[in-house]
């Protein structure tokens, strides 16, 4: 019932023609698989891509926003600008985000009602970090940032969301993946968690992505974990020979 969804994040890297270049090879893979595909370029890669993407399915991603609609925030990027650009979606609250830029469950909060405003699927990134993993604290921290993240939404809303578990302990360079029986156990806990604070059919809905050193080794045994419905992807998807097994995982 839920199409599984594999998106990368390219964070601060490539230029323009070699994001755009490598968006060509997603689409065309992109179009022989059965997975939704996404890719996140930088801000600045944003157009080149659109244009690569042009009438594919593969879903293009900013990795923020502002929630404001326009006005004096020098550097800030609004939802209906990313909407103009072609963005179908948009991460919100990345760990990288909280733990660098001031990232807040309140500000995340006011970027998801931008992104609904506008007609932007939110990509809700959550995760604890390995000091709250190691103090017991990891569903304390996995309940308050959706309850902060999504507060004042109605259940319909939420609906179309993805949510994005990736403990911050396991992303980036030389990090473990969490094991599957990790990421299973977080990904029951956030599903009965929206069970309890929205409804069964919302939790039922909502598509929970792992992200966290997925890379082509793992991303088959991680897919065939039962609440895990897609993966965010750093570092893997920068690279054709790593993003592209992944994305044809079922193969
Ligand atoms: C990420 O930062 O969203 C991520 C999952 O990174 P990586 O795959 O490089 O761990």
């Amino acid at each position: 019932m839920r199409k599984p969804f594999i998106a990368g994040n390219w964070k601060m890297n490539l230029l323009s023609t070699e994001a755009a270049a490598l968006a060509d090879l997603v689409r065309e893979v992109a179009a022989e698989v059965k997975v939704e595909v996404g890719i996140a370029p930088p801000f600045t890669a944003l157009a080149a891509v659109a244009g690569s993407l042009e009438g594919s399915n593969v879903r293009l991603l900013a990795q923020d926003l502002h929630w404001e609609d326009s006005g004096a925030f020098t550097g800030e990027v609004s939802a209906s600008m990313l909407r103009d650009l072609g963005c179908t979606h948009v991460i919100i609250g990345h760990s990288e985000r909280r733990q660098y830029f001031g990232e807040t469950d309140a500000s995340v909060n006011k970027k998801l009602q931008a992104a609904f405003k506008h007609g932007l699927t939110p990509i809700l990134c959550i995760g604890e970090t390995q000091e709250e993993r190691d103090a017991g604290q990891t569903h304390q921290v996995l309940e308050r940032q959706i309850r902060g993240g999504c507060a004042g939404f109605e259940p319909a809303r939420l609906e179309t969301m993805v949510i994005a578990y990736e403990p911050v302990w396991a992303i980036g360079k030389g990090k473990k993946p969490a094991t599957t029986e990790q990421a299973q156990e977080a990904h029951v806990f956030i599903r009965a968690l929206l069970a309890n604070l929205y409804s069964q059919d919302l939790a039922a809905k909502v598509r929970i992505q792992y992200g966290g050193n997925v890379n082509p080794g793992n991303v088959k045994q991680l897919m065939a974990v039962p609440d895990i419905d897609g993966a965010l992807v750093g570092g893997a998807s920068l690279k054709p020979d790593t993003f592209i097994p992944i994305i044809k995982y079922q193969a």
